[in-house]
């Protein structure tokens, strides 16, 4: 298991892999385990029924990034290791984005802990809980009292290239960007916060909003991506902005060709989540690479972002959540190949 001493010092581009356990239903199907983490940072899909051997694998059938965390990792550790120095960052004026990816069902809501719809209610703290914790942490320590500074949160949610305020009867919102490439969300509701507590009340004020009016809450979160956002503002006349930590749960991965349904709406809601994150890919990709040019106009999502794609103060952190099962293995495979690609 990792430990505090394997803590890399902190990049722009963080790029990890989370498996999760088998579940119940998986166990009680004998659905066979695939997936290993046989070392920091490397994870491995093998074939059922052989042992793992690491010396028959070529390096390139190993995929390595910068953590990878097995199916005994608790939400707490994952979040040391990700959002933690972002957190940290955003105090230091950074712009932060941490992403959760994966097939639906592979376990970014658990990571992120963003449901609250009452199913996970004893389960433990979330990477959005935990950041919260620690955003106050910070705004109590003396390090950084100078710089007299307020925290205030959003949460919104974009479906089909269109952002809902979740935090305001999921009112349609429009995205605007200036002569001077500013992006905004317009009239979207900022909520001042000055405890967890509070955060927590919006989370579940917002992931309530979420799901309302669908039959299956999951289908309905699936589709989407959830932004939550934690701003750091300073206390001037003009509430200058300092520092930006956005969180987000994104829609599920898995591809238009093995969505059975011809149902056109169907349809262009996978059309509209490919589209995003592919975008979203070659944003990271560019920001990894120091390009002058981030395609950030390719997607709603990575419009909203923008300022986390684009200049020193950004820093980005995915975590890809892959589910163990024999059953899976394809998504898990197209879940590493992206990761892959990101970093
Ligand atoms: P997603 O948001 O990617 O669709 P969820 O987070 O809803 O997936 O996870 C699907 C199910 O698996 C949930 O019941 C969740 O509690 C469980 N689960 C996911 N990750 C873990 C984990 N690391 N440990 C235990 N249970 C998990
Ligand atoms: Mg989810």
């Amino acid at each position: 298991p990792l430990a505090a001493t394997d803590l890399i010092e902190p990049h722009r581009i963080c790029v990890c892999v989370r498996k999760r356990p088998l579940n119940k239903q998986e166990i009680i199907k004998k659905e066979i385990d695939v997936v290993s983490v046989p070392g920091r940072g490397s994870v491995l899909v093998h074939e059922p029924k052989q042992k793992v051997d690491l010396t028959k694998y070529l390096e390139n059938q190993v995929f390595h990034f910068d953590y990878s965390f097995d199916e005994t990792t608790t939400n707490d550790l994952v979040y040391k290791f990700t959002a933690k120095p972002l957190v940290k960052s955003i105090f230091e004026g950074c712009m932060a984005t941490c992403f959760a990816y994966g097939q639906t069902g592979s376990g970014k809501t658990h990571t992120m802990g963003g449901d609250f719809t009452g199913k996970q209610q004893n389960s433990a703290k979330g990477v959005y809980a935990l950041a919260a914790q620690d955003v106050f942490a910070y705004l109590n320590h003396r390090r950084y009292a100078n710089l007299d500074l307020s925290a205030f949160v959003s949460f919104f949610e974009i479906y089909n290239g269109k952002v809902y305020d979740l935090l305001n009867k999921k009112s349609k919102l429009r995205v605007l960007e200036d002569d001077r490439q500013q992006v905004q969300v317009v009239g979207l509701e900022e909520v001042y916060v000055t405890t967890e507590e509070d955060v927590i009340k919006m989370i579940q004020t917002g992931s309530a909003s979420r799901t309302s009016g669908q039959t299956s809450a999951n289908a309905n979160s699936s589709r989407s991506h959830a932004i939550l956002q934690i701003v750091l503002r300073r206390n001037d006349r003009a509430t200058t902005l300092h520092g930006k930590f956005s969180l987000v749960d994104l829609a599920g991965n898995e591809r238009g060709t093995d969505v059975s349904s011809n149902d056109r709406s169907t349809l262009v809601e996978t059309a509209e989540i490919n589209r995003s994150l592919l975008a979203l890919k070659e944003c990271i990709r560019s920001l990894g690479k120091n390009s002058d040019h981030i395609p950030f106009r390719m997607s709603t999502l990575t419009k909203v972002l923008r300022d986390s794609f684009i200049g020193e103060k950004s820093r980005t952190c995915m975590i890809s959540m892959v589910s163990p099962g024999m059953a899976s293995c394809e998504y898990t495979m197209n879940t590493l190949r992206y990761a892959d690609r990101v970093k």
